[in-house]
C-alpha cells in the first residue's frame, strides 16, 4: 500500500494576468475558443497539504478578500483536484488541506485555478504519487481551462479554451499595479455579454503575435502597446467603473491600464519598480482601498518550506 507522507507539503501558485485575450465565438460546447497569452505574477495563494484520515479544507485570508464567495465543500476547486487526481490512480485521496489566499476572489486573476493547481502537485506530494506531467496537465484542463497554465507558470500562450498552454520568449521583468474590486464578476456573465455585443464574433479568435513580439522587445512602451482584451468591453459594460479607474490610472502616468481577464481588477502596466510604487502611491491617494504591485513572469506552482 502507498502510504502517506507524515510531515506536510506546501505549494504556492501564482495569479494570472492576460496579456492578450482574443476571444472567438462560441463552439458547439459552449465553450469560447481563445488566443490568450498568460503572464504569472508575483501574487500567490499558498495550499498546505497535512496528513490526515479523511479530505478537510479549511480557508484563510487576508481581510479585503471576500472568504463568503469561496466555497469550502466539493465545489471548491481544491476539493475537485483531490477527487480528479485520485480517480486517476484509482483511490481516494486524504489530507487536511489548507488554503491561504491572497488572490481576490472571481477577479479574473484566475485565483481558484491557482488552488486548484496547487493542490495537485501538493497532494501528489504527500502521497507520493508520482503523475507524469502530462498526466498531471491532463487533470488540469479537466478541472478548468486556467488551471495548466498555473501549473506550468511564467509566460505562455494558451489556445483551445485556455487549456492548452505553450511557454513564449519573454525576455523582460515586467511590473504592475493591481487594483481589485471588492466585489467579484462573474466570468460566464462577461462572457454572455461579450456574446451579446460581439453577435459578429469571429470563429478564430484574434491571434496574438503583436503581443509576442513585444514580449521579445523586452520594453514596457511596446508591451504596453500591445496589450489586448476582447473582455475588457463587456466587462466595463456591466462595471463602467473599472472604465474610470483605466482612466485615472494612466492619468496618474501608467503606460496602459487593462481589465485583466474578465476582470473586474484591472492592471496597469509601469516603467520599473520604482514607478509601479509610485502609481500605487498616487492611486490610494485617490481613495483607492487596495492597490497591489507586482512583477511578472513568477514560476507555476511549486514546492515552498512549510510555514503552517
Ligand atoms: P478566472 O480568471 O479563471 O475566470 P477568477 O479569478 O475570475 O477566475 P476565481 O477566483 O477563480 O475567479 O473564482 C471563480 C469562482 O470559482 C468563485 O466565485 C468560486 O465560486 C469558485 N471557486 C472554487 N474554488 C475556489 C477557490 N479555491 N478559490 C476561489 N474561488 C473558488
Amino acid at each position: 500500500m502507498i502510504g502517506v507522507g507524515t510531515t506536510p507539503v506546501t505549494v504556492r501558485a501564482a495569479a494570472k494576468v492576460n496579456l492578450h485575450l482574443g476571444v472567438g465565438a462560441p463552439r458547439e460546447d459552449g465553450f469560447h475558443p481563445l488566443t490568450t497569452v498568460y503572464q504569472a505574477v508575483g501574487l500567490c495563494d499558498d495550499v498546505t497539504a497535512h496528513p490526515a484520515d479523511d479530505l478537510t479544507l479549511t480557508l484563510t485570508t487576508t481581510d479585503w478578500i471576500d472568504a463568503g464567495a469561496v466555497p469550502v465543500d466539493g465545489d471548491n476547486l481544491v476539493h475537485r483536484a483531490a477527487v480528479l487526481l485520485g480517480r486517476h490512480h484509482g483511490r481516494e485521496l486524504t489530507g487536511r488541506v489548507e488554503v491561504e489566499k491572497a488572490i481576490p476572489v472571481a477577479g479574473g486573476l484566475a485565483g481558484g485555478s491557482a488552488d486548484g493547481a496547487a493542490a495537485l502537485v501538493a497532494l501528489d506530494r504527500l502521497h507520493d504519487l508520482r503523475t507524469t506531467d502530462d498526466a498531471l496537465l491532463a487533470i488540469a484542463a479537466e478541472l478548468g481551462s486556467d488551471v495548466p497554465f498555473a501549473l506550468v507558470g511564467g509566460t505562455a500562450l494558451g489556445t483551445g479554451r485556455g487549456e492548452l498552454v505553450e511557454p513564449v520568449s519573454d525576455v523582460g521583468t515586467w511590473w504592475w499595479v493591481i487594483v481589485p474590486s471588492r466585489q467579484g464578476l462573474s466570468t460566464p456573465e462577461v462572457y454572455r455579454h461579450f456574446d451579446r455585443l460581439r453577435p459578429d464574433a469571429p470563429e478564430t479568435p484574434p491571434g496574438a503575435d503583436v503581443l509576442l513580439g513585444a514580449l521579445r522587445t523586452g520594453q514596457p512602451v511596446s508591451l504596453a502597446r500591445a496589450l489586448h482584451n476582447d473582455l475588457q468591453e463587456p466587462a466595463v459594460d456591466l462595471r463602467p467603473e473599472l472604465g474610470l479607474l483605466i482612466d485615472r490610472g494612466e492619468s496618474e502616468g501608467a503606460l496602459r491600464g487593462i481589465v485583466s481577464g474578465s476582470g473586474p481588477t484591472v492592471v496597469f502596466l509601469c516603467e520599473s519598480a520604482d514607478h509601479a510604487r509610485d502609481l500605487a502611491g498616487a492611486l490610494m491617494r485617490t481613495g483607492q482601498e487596495v492597490v497591489l504591485v507586482a512583477n511578472g513572469a513568477v514560476a507555476g506552482a511549486h514546492l515552498v518550506p512549510s510555514h503552517v
